[in-house]
């Protein structure tokens, strides 16, 4: 795929687990698509993801699976055309 950042083909996804919060409000966010470029090194998240990120946290008793701590799947294929846009960085908000 087309890397966001610099333009250039070769751009991956990567799938990781991501933690979010930390204690009791600890959650985790398995299969989290990273997109990886080799080109300008840049690894960062699409806005849709970010969207379903947030919307994981904001849903996260209804998501997440009970084990010694909250452990919530990303979920795929439910999203419709969004533009694409790069956020750099990766931020966490706990
Ligand atoms: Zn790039």
């Amino acid at each position: 795929m087309i890397c966001d950042i610099c333009g250039q083909e070769g751009a991956r996804t990567r799938h990781i687990t991501r933690s979010y919060g930390k204690g009791d409000n600890l959650l985790l966010i398995e299969n989290v698509p990273v997109i990886n470029c080799p080109h300008c090194g840049e690894s960062y998240l699409t806005a849709e993801t970010l969207h379903e990120i947030e919307r994981i946290k904001l849903h996260r008793r209804n998501f997440a699976t009970k084990r010694a701590i909250s452990v919530a799947g990303y979920m795929l294929g439910h999203h419709s055309q969004s533009k694409k846009q790069a956020n750099k960085s990766f931020h966490s908000d706990g």
